[in-house]
Order: C-alpha cells, then structure tokens, then sequence
C-alpha cells in the first residue's frame, strides 16, 4: 500500500543516508576530514544537524505532557496501575542486570592499569551519600512551581544554592564538552565544586517532576467522568497536533542525521591518540553494551512475548539511528513514538503510557556505563573497592540513571554522583572524556532500545486489560 512505500523509503533514507555520511566522510578522496575545520566552520557544517535537534527538542516537552496525560486518562485506574507495577518490574530488572554486567564486565577485562599510586586509598572526604542521591530523585519528582521547573536552571537541593548555567549554543549543559575540552574540564570542575545537576532533568527542564505530575494528572481527569471530558479532550487533541509536527518533521530527519554524524566525523580528533588505556576502556564499554542489547534484552523480549524480537527492533531502526545521530534519548522520543506506532503496531495507550516514562527515568546504557566507568577510575587509582563499595557502586550508578536527563553526555555528569559516593577522585571524570561523545552515542542506542523493548514486553503483558478496556468501550459507544 501506499503507507507501505512511505514507511519503508523513510527507513531506508535513515539507513542510506547516515552510511553516506560515514563513507564519504571516512575516503580518502573527497572526505573534508583532512582540511581541520576551525570550531565555526564545523558549526556552520553540521547546521542542518543542529537544526532537526532543535527541532525535535522543540517538541519533547508538550510531547511528554500530552501523551502522559492523555495515556493515563485513557485507561481505568486498575489497569493503568498494573501496566505502571508491569513497567517498573520491567525498568528495575534491565537496568539492575544492566549494572551487573557492567561490573562484571569490567572486573573480567580490567581495563584500567593502576596507573596513578594510591593516591586515593585513603582521607578522601565523601560529599555525597547514596541516601543524598536519591532524597534528590525523589525531592525532583515534587517540583514546588511546574511553571519554574519547565525552564533551563540546576540547582542542588542540599547544598541550597542554586546556578544559572551558561547555555552553549547547542543547548545542552555538556555541549561544551564535544567541542572544546578546556571549556569541558572547566564545566566538570564548577560541577564539582559548586553543584549537582536537578535529577532528571532534560536541557535544564525538569522532566522527571512533569513526568509524575502529568501521570497524577491524567489518573486524575480519567477518573472523573463528564467534569474532565473539556480537559481530556484537550490534552488529545494537544497530543494529536504534536504528532502530527512529528510526521512533518520525520520528512527532514534523515538529512538532519546525515549532517550530524558527517559534522562529527569531520570535527573528530583522530582515534590514534586515544592511549592503551583509555582504548581498552572504551572497548569494555562496547562489550558490556553490545552483551546487554543483542543479547540480554532481545531474549528477554523473545521469553516474554514468544516473538521474534530482531522483527521488531527493525521497526525500531529510525529510532535507534537518530539515538545514535543526536546522543539523546529525549531528543528521540517523538520518532520513537512514531516507529512504535505505525512500523511495529504498539497501542497508542501503551506507548503514551511508557514511553515518555522509559525515556526519562529508564537508561539501562547509562546505568551500565557509570558502574563500569567509576570501577575503571578505581582500577587506574589502584583503589581497591570491597564488596560493599561495589553494591553502593551499582545503588548510585541505578539513581545516576534514573535521574540522568536524556541528553547528550548527561551520565558524565551524573558519574559525579558515583564517583564520590564511594571517594573516588571526580577529578578522573576527565579521563574519559575524550571518548565519551563516542560512548555517549552507543549507550543512548541501548537506552532506546530497551525503552522500545519495555513498550513491547508491557504491550505483551496487558493484553488483556487493553481488550476488555476495548469492550467496555465499544459497549458504551453502543449504548450512546
Ligand atoms: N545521552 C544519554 C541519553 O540521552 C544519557 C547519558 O548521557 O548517558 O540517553
């Protein structure tokens, strides 16, 4: 059919265009890789990159409110109350089995060589606890004034002060760090010493706090008979038109991602610099990622469903390009919706439901990549972390993924968190910020991924709950 054609040309142009971006990027021919390019010419390069990010940024905050509130109010309390218990229970196990493997993982391949002596055994002061990370999860789930928590701003709770952040001209806290290192060690050391990004928040919003307030909010007007009929209505019509924008701008994302990863490519320093270390690290990482998402996560998929997951996680592929393209699980979201949606079929209710949910507070790449990152820091100080250390390891690294924002590099920053749960110095950070714009793309793969999966798993499990909602639908539009 005609809906066919389009969705499988849209598919292709993700795929044909990010290769064309890498090939001819990477020839020797006709590559620009070798003229440097100073920071304004890469800028003006990968404009129209920085465009469809700005665009799909525009678009994730009414996005997560509509489609949160009108996915509650959509379903009865009962059932949205066990496909919430179904999706936590989903959430929680990935990302626990996510840190397990990062650990493991790391302590198998011992990528960091003790480089620096002992420096850090003892009388490192401990800032923050694991209970003071997750007091702040939780005290950002309650944001005190909702218009206050959907601008730019961090603040920590308990060191009461609060910053206004010099926005980079890509928007994003971190941006500094893909283009100026400098800029990067001097961001990381004013986070260090001066304060701790709000959990959960995307480009300085508070997406975790309107998250839970959307959620109370439909449960509330779906509960409320024809009283919350004019605000129902509303918000679906509001959700409607915001999809709508994201069938618009689906037509130019493609090109959008070709000049983002070329922009990279171009702008990239040369991988040889990368040092024995820093390169085993890096390939620890992969394994971990690649173990948990072509393996953990599509058999998870195929036990639960009985289906065959690579069918899906092909519909799922403009997703996971732009995952990759933008560095952003946010910044995906709304073509995340749209592949669920049209190419793999979820219901509407579900997806509304989860996953702006999944893209706020589940990060299964992130949760794996700080466990794995804090213990490489501790193998390279010769730090030797007992057993306890290691749990509150992979109870920080669980919070740091939870209220890490999706954008891009947020778990650098949230690492600080980890790092100094158990001492370690947070200063190391800037060890592995050379490859982690590379890092941070594959990791916001896997946390789109195992989003998309959860939305699949959850769909699987309320089946039932969907199809009596369906009759008990369908019977009062009859009686009507
Ligand atoms: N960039 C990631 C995301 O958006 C978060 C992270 O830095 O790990 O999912």
């Amino acid at each position: 059919t005609k809906e066919d054609v389009k969705s499988y040309l849209f598919r292709n142009a993700f795929v044909l265009l990010t290769v064309t971006a890498v090939i001819v990027e990477y020839n020797p021919w006709i590559s620009l890789r070798p003229y440097k390019m100073s920071y304004r010419e890469v800028k003006y390069f990968s404009f129209p990159g920085e465009l469809l990010m700005r665009m799909l940024q525009m678009l994730v905050l009414p996005l997560i409110i509509s489609s949160l509130v009108t996915g509650m109010a959509a379903l009865d309390s009962k059932a949205s109350g066990k496909m919430g218990m179904r999706a936590v229970v989903y959430y929680m196990t990935t990302t626990i089995i996510a840190v397990v493997i990062g650990i493991v993982i790391v302590i198998i391949i011992h990528p960091g060589k003790g480089t620096k002596e002992n420096m850090y055994r003892e009388g490192k002061i401990v800032q923050v606890t694991a209970a003071d990370a997750f007091l702040d999860l939780i005290r950002n789930m309650f944001p005190p004034n909702l218009v206050e928590a959907c601008f730019k701003q961090f603040k920590t709770s308990y060191e009461k002060r609060s910053f206004k952040v010099p926005i980079q001209s890509n928007e994003t806290l971190l941006g500094a760090v893909i283009n100026n290192v400098s800029e990067a060690m001097e961001t990381l050391t004013r986070i260090r010493e001066e304060m701790v990004p709000v959990p959960g928040s995307v480009n300085g919003v508070n997406a975790l706090g309107l998250v839970v307030f959307s959620m109370c909010f439909g449960f509330v007007i779906g509960n409320m008979k024809e009283q919350g009929q004019a605000l129902r209505d509303f918000f679906d019509s509001l959700n409607e038109a915001i999809m709508r924008l994201v069938a618009v701008i689906m037509w130019y994302a493609p090109l959008g991602i070709l000049f983002l990863i070329a922009g990279k490519i171009v702008e990239m320093e040369d991988m040889g610099v990368i040092g024995g270390q820093l390169a085993m690290y890096t390939v620890t990482v992969i394994v971990g990622l690649l173990i948990h998402a072509v393996i953990v996560l599509p058999l998870l998929y195929f036990l639960v469903t009985r289906k065959n997951p690579w069918v899906f996680i092909g519909g799922l592929l403009q997703a996971l390009i732009t995952a990759l393209g933008t560095s952003s699980s946010s910044a995906t979201l709304p073509i995340t919706f749209k592949c669920l949606e049209e190419n793999n079929g979820v219901d509407k209710r579900i997806t509304r439901f989860v996953l702006p949910v999944g893209a706020t507070i589940n990060m299964d790449g992130t949760a794996l990549y700080e466990a794995l990152a804090a213990i490489f820091i501790a193998q390279v100080n010769n730090f030797d972390l007992n057993f306890g250390q290691i749990i509150t390891i992979s109870i920080t690294a669980t919070a740091a993924s939870i209220g890490a924002a999706g954008i891009p590099q947020a778990g650098l920053v949230t690492m600080v968190i980890v790092l100094t749960s158990v001492g370690l110095p947070t200063d190391d950070i800037t060890l592995i910020i050379a490859v982690d714009w590379f890092l941070d793309r594959l990791r916001t793969t896997t946390n789109v991924l195992g989003d998309s999966l959860g939305a699949g798993i959850v769909e699987h499990l309320s089946r039932h709950e969907l199809k009596s909602r369906d009759v008990e639908m369908g019977n009062s539009v009859i009686e009507e």
